[in-house]
């Protein structure tokens, strides 16, 4: 009932040119696989050329980030709807990089992801717990206050996916075992039941990321509430990427 997404966070990678190369090649790898969807988030610079080499494929094209307000002066910012006038149809809120270096809180990861979903995008929104967190034994008390602080207003739109990336897994290749994705995964389920209720939790798609790569994707994805993942390192390379993307073997 849940169709898996794949998404790939190229992060600060991928000049325009480079973008619509990699998305050129990637839709020939891709171009007819059923049952998964499949959206790639280059930096801002970059949209218009992947938007522009995705036309007419099964690609998405995501941000990975924005601001909540439309316009204004906020120097530096790009609001959702410049965003949706591009064509550009996902965007990434919360990641732990912009968490980590540029002051993302739960409180902007909430406005965030409110003005995504207002402006008709669908919304990846993420959070994880660092390793100190994971070794005093307080990982899911932290998933506990993120999605409380972060998420919890937007639970009901059919358009928010919830990417659980804990901090430590991240461009280091120490993925969590599919244990330990599903652990976190299940009771972020739960908690969604207790705040919006059964069928939301039921239907929510619930990413994993952090290292994700073609040879570790299947494990991944045979856990009960994984729904697709979000990819950083691996999605820059399309053939990578595309095995990812084709996790059914
Ligand atoms: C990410 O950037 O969201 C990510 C999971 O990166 P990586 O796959 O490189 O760990």
């Amino acid at each position: 009932m849940r169709v898996p997404l794949i998404a790939g966070n190229w992060k600060m990678y991928k000049t325009a040119r480079e973008a619509g190369e990699v998305v050129r090649t990637l839709r020939g790898l891709v171009d007819g696989v059923q049952g998964v969807d499949v959206c790639v988030c280059p930096p801002y610079t970059a949209l218009v050329a992947a938007v522009e080499a995705a036309k007419g494929s099964c690609i998405q094209v995501g941000a990975q980030d924005c601001y909540w307000e439309k316009e204004g002066a906020f120097t530096g910012e790009v609001s959702v709807p410049m965003l949706a006038e591009l064509g550009v149809s996902q965007v990434i809120v919360g990641h732990s990089e912009r968490r980590q270096f540029f002051g993302e809180t739960d409180a902007t990861v909430d406005k965030k992801i409110g003005a995504v979903l207002a402006h008709g995008l669908s919304c990846i929104g993420c959070l994880g717990e660092t390793l100190k967190e994971r070794e005093a034994g307080q990982t899911l008390a932290v998933l506990e206050r993120q999605v409380r602080g972060g998420f919890a207003r937007h639970l009901s739109s059919p358009r928010l996916v919830v990417a659980y990336e804990p901090v430590w897994a991240i461009g280091t290749g120490k993925t969590a075992t599919p244990a330990q994705a599903q652990e976190a995964h299940a009771f972020l389920r739960q908690l969604v039941g207790q705040l919006a209720g059964p069928a939301v939790a039921a239907s929510l798609r619930i990413l994993y990321g952090g290292s994700v790569k073609p040879d570790n994707i299947a494990a991944l994805m045979a856990q009960p509430d994984l729904d697709g993942a979000l990819v950083g390192g691996a999605s820059l390379d399309p053939a990578s990427f595309a095995k990812i993307v084709k996790f059914r073997g």
